[in-house]
């Protein structure tokens, strides 16, 4: 069965363009709640350690520094089918080829400065939140 829980962060090109509130907006629309956030950011370590699954491509270096370029919003939704439902909201990686409504669509300037991340499976739904944020950090729909 699909997990109930994933880990977003609202990128920094979208946050120094204000546009936290809009997408927080979109967000609460299309029915998830939010279980945990915070304004934070990012350092060079944990920045290249959350990200570590590229570290081999071309445009790793570039990523790590764009993400520590600013202040970002990490925090954690729920819904039911929380990781697929938020990835269709988010858009594609690269907005030019992101469906019209959605997240990287209406706020991402490009490929790299893509507005939003969102988990892309329950299990690494599970260590991003966990990275980010404490058991007592979260306000919980679903869980204990
Ligand atoms: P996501 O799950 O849709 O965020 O995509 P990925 O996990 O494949 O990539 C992680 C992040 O790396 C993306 O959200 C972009 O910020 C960045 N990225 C991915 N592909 C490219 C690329 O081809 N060029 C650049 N400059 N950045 C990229």
């Amino acid at each position: 069965m699909a997990g109930t829980k994933t880990f977003f962060i609202i990128k920094p090109g979208a946050v120094s363009h204000e546009y936290i509130g809009p997408i927080l907006a979109k967000i609460n629309a299309n029915g998830f709640h939010i279980a945990a956030l915070k304004l934070i950011q990012l350092d060079r370590y944990h920045a290249e350690h959350f990200y570590a699954v590229h570290h081999e491509k071309p445009f790793f270096e570039s990523l790590v520094t764009f993400m520590t370029s600013g202040p970002v919003v990490v925090g954690i939704l729920e819904k039911e089918n929380a990781v697929a439902d938020y990835r269709k909201l988010m858009g594609a990686t690269d907005p030019a080829k992101a469906e019209e409504g959605t997240i990287r669509k209406l706020f991402a300037e490009n490929i790299e400065r893509n507005a939003v991340h969102g988990s892309d499976s329950d299990e690494n739904a599970e260590i991003e939140c966990n990275f980010f944020f404490s058991k007592s950090e979260r306000y919980s729909k679903f869980e204990d």
